[in-house]
């Protein structure tokens, strides 16, 4: 998950890895648990910051939002989200581009990425910044 800021622009200020729990085919699709987007979000709110997008891989696919990432943002109140989507290929090689759905249309538009401070939290929150 994404966490950052709404300042005009989407800031990521935190990546935070959860869990799949897609079961049947979780190569190809993700589904986060209800109980890890809620201790995010509680997370989040503690640090002044909210939940601003997703971010999730895609094995030896293209970097852009598959017709099921549409589906599946499109089933939400979803305008506005943010969703990275990385590009892994067998060789290990990445790419990465940035998305932003939106409600009206119903679709993923492009978004201009610029990466300057990347950092990553431990899945359970802890780490200290001091
Ligand atoms: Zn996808």
């Amino acid at each position: 998950m994404l966490v950052g800021r709404r300042e005009g622009e989407v800031r990521v200020e935190v990546v935070v890895p959860v869990a799949n729990r897609e079961r049947e085919a979780p190569r190809v699709r993700y589904e986060i648990a209800p109980e890890d987007l809620l201790r995010i979000q509680r997370e989040s709110r503690a640090s002044r910051l909210d939940i601003v997008g997703f971010y999730h891989s895609h094995p030896d696919h293209p970097a852009r939002p598959s017709e099921t990432d549409r589906r599946i943002a499109a089933e939400g109140l979803s305008d506005g989200v943010a969703h990275l989507v990385v590009s892994v290929d067998g060789g290990g090689r990445t790419s990465l581009s940035a998305w932003v759905f939106r409600d009206g249309t119903q679709a993923f538009e492009e978004e201009p990425l610029a990466v300057d401070r990347p950092r990553e939290r431990e899945e359970d929150g802890c780490r200290s910044e001091s």
